[in-house]
């Protein structure tokens, strides 16, 4: 079975060399909707807690809330950061709190201070299903990742491969030594 969860992000963006009104600079509220499956907890009756799924994702997810994403090529990109740094906002603002974690892979490279993502690709809706797919595989067992933006939308199904151990007492996602995190429930070995 599937326990899903929604996340809603704000953000701007533009598609760099696009032939239509895309290419300039503009906002959406994209919704996200991660799919996690395994089977089902005997002790909590769940697959996973929602809010567990919630916890986890957004820690990463948050960096593309309230956030630009641009193309690593795109000339608006040393530009901004130009305007940032005579502003004296580049490297961090007080008021500047809902941050994530800093992070980098192939697809994409998040500078939270200055609530920046820097993509390899255009980031469409295909295409952020492709980054958060590759931030969170290791973390949850997701079977299907849906984007929405506007008008566009799109999903993808993955692959899921074995079950994870949870905590028959609160459902998370018990560590490598076989103990909950959250409540120090301990595997019977
Ligand atoms: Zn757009
Ligand atoms: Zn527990």
């Amino acid at each position: 079975m599937r326990s899903y969860t929604t996340f809603s992000l704000q953000y701007a963006h533009r598609f760099y060399g696009f032939k239509g009104e895309a290419q300039y600079l503009h906002g959406h509220t994209g919704v996200l909707t991660i799919e996690v499956e395994d089977s089902i907890d005997a002790g909590v009756n769940m697959v996973f807690p929602c809010n567990e799924i919630q916890k986890t994702a957004w820690d990463i997810l948050r960096n593309f809330d309230h956030a630009l994403i641009l193309r690593e090529d795109d000339p608006l990109l040393p530009a901004i950061l130009d305007v940032y740094e005579k502003q004296g906002i580049k490297n961090g603002h007080p008021q500047n709190k809902m941050k994530g974690p800093a992070f980098k892979t192939d697809l994409a490279t998040a500078y939270p201070d200055c609530r920046l993502v820097v993509t390899k690709e255009t980031m469409t809706v295909e295409g952020m299903i492709k980054i958060v797919y590759d931030l969170l595989k290791t973390k949850l067992n997701i079977a299907k990742i849906t984007f929405t933006s506007g008008v566009n939308a799109a999903s993808q199904e993955f692959p899921v491969a074995g079950t994870v151990k949870r905590c028959p007492l609160c459902g998370i996602a018990l560590n490598e030594n076989g103990v909950c995190p959250k409540c120090g429930y301990k595997e019977k070995a």
